[in-house]
């Protein structure tokens, strides 16, 4: 134990990689420690049998010009990978129609004309509250606020937020989508909210009725901003920042798991494999406020304003995942990546197999799949307590592949038949595979208008330690916990 770092960084997700590559960008000694051996966790890639598999995330965001990712980009002069532009951004398969989600306004407004014919107008002058609603937020991101403030300065730095246009936006700070869609007379439009449901869970975690205004407008307008198929998967990036931050001549130590940190004198301790011992001065920490308690000492813990019996408390969803092989013939009559499902016979529930998105691998992509096969990833939602239950828990992964599998054959005939590789996963996976505390995944769940305002903040409460990734402020998504990062990197170097 000899080098002392200026910062370390535990976990190579999105979160610690951005903060890792601006902080490298301004000269600090940086060091980052990643438990498993591939970059972007939740974000990132496997490989198996031919097949490259994205772990989770498959839709990035935030690369069009302005864009949180493009500036990052352009920033540390990178060139950015090939990417393909989504439209439709989706095909939405619901038990009566499928819904072209096009990303283009106008094609958008003429879908939407196509499939709700009679209250199309009314979603239309939603559509333009959200677009403008959207944007609103995004200028007050554009600060990247410290939230909730925690010292005098946060206070003061939300000062210049304050204007005649973040005025605007206080309506929406109160009300949930479901507050909005009664104002333009849609709550009961069940096929529009099924719709919606299924975009804010993917996006925010939640339905219309938990989600609160501001923050689904923000997520809803993203999508016609800009989604994309990194070539590669998002793990292209997560392989390009961490490249960046060794050309700085910084380190990033691949399994690499930190076992506990400690405060000793005016530095940190960070304990890993076979007994190794590394010191920093200031600490980034992306491994998720649900592990900070097994790795934090009980008394950085007891600095910390983090409360487990609290924190354990709150809702959070797991995910339940299948990478698959399949034929690409199966799939022949459509260019369209991305598939959201709405099970037949429960378009209701919108997890556990109600409703999940199904990512295709581009196939200009050869990094993805073998020759005439493409590389696809099914998510849906799960209640995690199900699958701690170890008698039951491979005949309800069985029972769950199943259903999922059936639901894609039926919108798809000849899926099934055409599968060459399937590879299940439950939070015992996501728990194994990404150290993702009992399969906790996504961040915390909006549940209800003020729910915005229990987040976390990248300032642990502990001096020198900061936070960043999905379960802290703004959330979850490869473009939320890259904004977190990047804004624990800036405090740090104040
Ligand atoms: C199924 C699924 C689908 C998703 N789809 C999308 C999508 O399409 N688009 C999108 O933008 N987002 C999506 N998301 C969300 C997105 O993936 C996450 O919000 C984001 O990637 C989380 O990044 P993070 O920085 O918080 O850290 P994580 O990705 O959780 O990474 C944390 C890293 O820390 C490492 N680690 C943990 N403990 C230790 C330790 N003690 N020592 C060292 N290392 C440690 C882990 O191995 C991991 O690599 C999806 C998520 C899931 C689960």
């Amino acid at each position: 134990m000899s080098m002392v770092y200026d910062v370390a960084i535990v976990g190579a997700g999105f979160g610690g990689l951005a903060a890792a590559a601006e902080l490298s960008k301004y000269g600090k000694r940086v060091a980052v420690f990643e438990a498993s051996n591939e970059l972007g966790g939740s974000a990132g890639k496997f490989e198996r049998g031919g097949y490259r598999f994205q772990s989770g995330a498959t839709v990035g965001m935030g690369f069009e010009e302005g864009g949180v990712l493009d500036q990052l980009y352009e920033s540390l002069q990178l060139e950015k990978p090939q990417m393909t532009l989504l439209n439709p951004i989706m095909d939405i398969h619901m038990p009566d129609r499928v819904i072209h989600y096009y990303r283009e306004k106008v094609e958008w407004y003429k879908e939407i004309e196509r499939h709700f014919k009679e209250a199309a107008s009314s979603i239309q002058a939603f559509y333009e509250e959200v677009f403008r609603v959207g944007s609103l937020v995004d200028n007050l991101l554009d600060y990247r606020p410290v939230f909730p403030p925690k010292t005098i300065r946060d206070i003061t730095q939300l000062f210049p937020m304050i204007n005649p246009s973040s005025i605007k936006l206080l309506p929406y700070l109160n009300q949930t989508v479901y507050d909005r869609l009664k104002k333009f007379n849609l709550h009961k439009h069940e096929g529009f909210q099924t719709f919606l449901n299924g975009e804010l869970m993917d996006s925010v975690q939640t339905s219309v009725e938990n989600c609160p205004a501001f923050l689904g407008y923000a997520a809803l307008q993203t999508f016609h901003k800009g989604a994309y198929a990194v070539h590669g998967g998002l793990a292209t990036v997560a392989e390009q920042l961490a490249g960046y931050v060794k050309e700085q001549g910084n380190e990033v130590f691949m399994r690499y798991p930190i076992r506990l940190i400690e405060k000793k004198e005016d530095r940190f301790v960070l304990h890993s494999k076979r007994n190794s011992e590394f010191e920093a001065k200031q600490l980034v920490l992306n491994h998720s406020v649900h592990n900070l308690q097994d790795t934090l000492s009980e008394d950085l813990m007891n600095q910390s304003s983090i409360y487990p019996e609290k924190e354990e408390k709150r809702d959070t969803w797991g995910a339940f995942i299948i990478h698959a092989g399949v034929e690409e013939s199966v799939f022949q009559n459509t260019n369209v990546l991305y598939h959201q499902f709405i099970d037949q016979n429960h378009p209701n529930d919108l997890h556990d197999g109600g409703q999940f998105l199904m990512s295709l691998s581009d196939p200009q992509d050869q990094q993805m799949a073998p020759e005439g096969k493409r590389s696809l990833t099914i998510s849906t939602h799960t209640n995690l307590e199900q699958w701690w239950e170890a008698e039951e828990y491979e005949q309800k992964k069985q029972e769950m592949t199943d259903r999922l599998l059936a639901t894609v054959d039926y919108y798809f005939p000849g899926f099934q038949a055409n599968l060459d590789l399937v590879l299940p996963g439950t939070p015992v996976t996501f728990q194994k595979w990404l150290r993702r505390s009992k399969g906790k995944v996504g961040g915390y769940a909006p549940t209800g208008k003020y729910s915005w305002l229990n987040s976390y903040s990248i300032r642990s409460g502990i001096p020198g330690v900061y936070l960043c990734g999905d379960t802290v402020f703004p959330g979850a998504g490869t473009l939320g916990v890259t904004l977190s990062g990047l804004t624990a990197a800036r405090e740090l170097l104040r």
